[in-house]
């Protein structure tokens, strides 16, 4: 028999036949370590795999525009005002809440007047082209200027126009900085 082709026991070192499962000479299985081995490999690539697919669905575009319960955006604060140009400025802060990157939002205000009709819309890229989670990227929208302007929404859409759920939290951020 040639040496080459005997599997050597990792176990009592003894040489056994290539074909051989158990070692004639202390009866364990020869097999036993190189299929824990492969074992090991297989449960180590699928627990890298895991770990690469958790870390792309991180970086993908995120394109979820939230809902009710898991909004997309929290509208921090606004402030509408009118300049001595002619224009109505309404600018202030949103942050993503999401749990992936928002890109190419835009910001869309509309004006009442006192009656409730709407006299005017705007809509304008943020500030930040893209908002990672928990980042916060000021806004502003300008219009010009008429006297009807009474109060204005402001709310926040994909470019393609898709609303992204919005939570209003302007009252509990002036709570806090009371
Ligand atoms: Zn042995």
């Amino acid at each position: 028999m040639e040496a080459g082709k005997n599997k050597k026991c990792e176990f009592c070192g003894s040489l056994n036949p290539a074909s051989a499962v158990k070692c004639s000479l202390c009866g364990r299985s020869i097999r036993d370590k190189r299929y824990n081995l492969i074992r090991y490999i297989i449960a180590g690539s699928l627990f890298f795999a895991l770990i690469f697919i958790i870390y792309i669905m991180q970086q993908v575009d995120y394109t979820e525009t939230g809902s009710k319960f898991m909004p997309g955006l929290e509208l921090i604060s606004s402030a509408g005002y009118s300049y001595v140009s002619g224009d109505m400025i309404v600018e202030g802060k949103v942050k993503n809440v999401s749990s992936g990157i928002l890109k190419d939002v835009q910001v869309v205000v509309l004006w009442y007047d006192k009656y409730g009709n709407k006299i005017a819309r705007i809509s304008a890229p943020i500030y930040l082209k893209s908002i990672l989670s928990f980042q916060i990227s000021p806004f502003r929208a300008v219009k010009p200027f008429v006297p009807q302007m009474e109060r204005y929404d402001v709310s926040f859409t994909t470019s393609g126009g898709e609303i992204i759920y919005t939570r209003d939290m302007r009252e509990i951020e002036k709570l806090k900085q009371q």
